[in-house]
């Protein structure tokens, strides 16, 4: 068996250790003699399983007690439509930062329900900062204010938070969940698709300050109100029970290797190792601004659209896979989530410099 470096934005790498334990797991789960996938999601040993995996975030992110902790589906898309719902109830107004698609997308669906506010947008330069704020321009009655912490598709993430004084912070952190430490008390919302960096897709995570729950307009569906999987635990109906019991694993993972500090020093380390070749580089060159960068997504071009096509094709025929740029962007992208080993991102940039020679 080979198993190649695969450096997709998403659905990504799952640490193997993750992988062949469920594998150990899958026909016989625990002496229950059947996987989880068959199992009800009604038993005492799954209830062990959601609620293992809820102390996982709790502890791992530490969510402090006036925060409910929910496993939803539908995407981190979803929460687009699920926030403006359940929160843009009281002044009907939200802010909005457009750093890229996915902040985007939040901002459009957010205005088929009320007023949403663009405090700033670095579409200008193709998303390739994050703008600087100014909290004279945020609106002071919104009912939330909305980022994307951490820009997938053109890999800038936010290095400060915004002040918003008393408007809940909502962010979407599908593409750095559990990457480094986060303060979760200085948000009234989180919310990321699970399969960036935390387990299979079909799983959405949302961490929501208990006195946002409860507000949602009339008409919301039922399963688009928080109220409704906060009251049940996340089991109002049936949960994506496999893919929860996966991220519980990822979790285990994350804390036997030292928990979110430690994953942190090992994300910028690994990405210390892109930065700093792209920095001397004399064929290959980074597409943010410096201070902006993530840790996770790191998006490079060699300026040439042939060339860039053609070190893609060799990098895949080279194991190093799904490192195409998004459209948008073009080039390349190198996706360094926190099952990304070290040695991954060594093999490529050797790979790069080889390339840099021969062209
Ligand atoms: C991938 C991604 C999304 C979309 O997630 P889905 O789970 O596919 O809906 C939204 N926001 C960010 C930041 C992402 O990286």
């Amino acid at each position: 068996m080979s198993r190649v470096y695969n450096f997709s934005a998403g659905p990504s790498m799952l640490p193997e250790e993750v992988l062949k334990k469920a594998a150990d797991e899958m026909l016989d789960y625990q002496g229950s003699g059947q996987s989880v996938m068959e199992m009800s999601h009604r038993s005492k040993v799954f209830e062990s399983i959601i609620q293992g995996a809820e102390s996982l975030v709790r502890e791992l992110m530490g969510v402090p007690d006036n925060y409910k902790v929910l496993f939803l589906q539908g995407g981190a898309s979803s929460q687009f439509a699920m926030v403006p719902l359940n929160l843009m109830t009281k002044n009907k107004k939200a802010d909005f930062v457009l750093t890229g698609q996915w902040a985007t997308k939040a901002y459009k669906e957010a205005a088929r329900y009320g007023e949403a506010h663009v405090v700033a947008s670095s579409k200008d330069k193709t998303f390739s900062y994050i703008p600087k704020l100014d909290p004279a321009t945020f609106s002071k009655d919104a009912d939330y204010f909305h980022i994307c912490m951490n820009n997938t598709i053109y890999g800038t993430k936010y290095h400060t938070l915004p002040d918003t004084g008393d408007v809940p912070l909502v962010a979407d952190i599908s593409s750095c969940i559990m990457s480094e430490p986060i303060d979760v008390s200085r948000f009234g919302l989180l919310y990321a698709g699970a399969q960036k960096n935390l387990g299979p897709a079909g799983l959405t995570l949302v961490i929501i300050r208990e006195d946002l729950i409860g507000h949602a307009m009339e008409f919301t569906p039922t399963m688009f109100n928080y109220q409704t999987h906060s009251d049940n635990g996340s089991m109002f109906n049936t949960p994506p029970c496999y893919a929860i019991y996966i991220a519980k694993l990822v979790m285990e993972w994350v804390k036997e290797n030292g928990g979110l500090q430690a994953m942190k020093e090992h994300n910028e380390k690994k990405a210390a190792i892109l930065y700093d070749f792209l920095d001397q580089s004399k064929l290959f060159k980074g597409t943010v601004v410096k201070e902006d960068r993530s840790l996770m997504n790191v998006p490079f071009v060699t300026g040439d659209e042939a060339l860039d096509a053609e070190f893609v094709k060799q990098a895949t025929a080279a194991g190093f896979v799904n490192i195409k740029g998004h459209r948008t962007v073009g080039g390349m992208r190198a996706s360094i989530y926190n099952a990304m080993p070290i040695e991954g991102v060594e093999k490529l940039v050797a790979f790069m410099q080889q390339f840099e020679a021969a062209h």
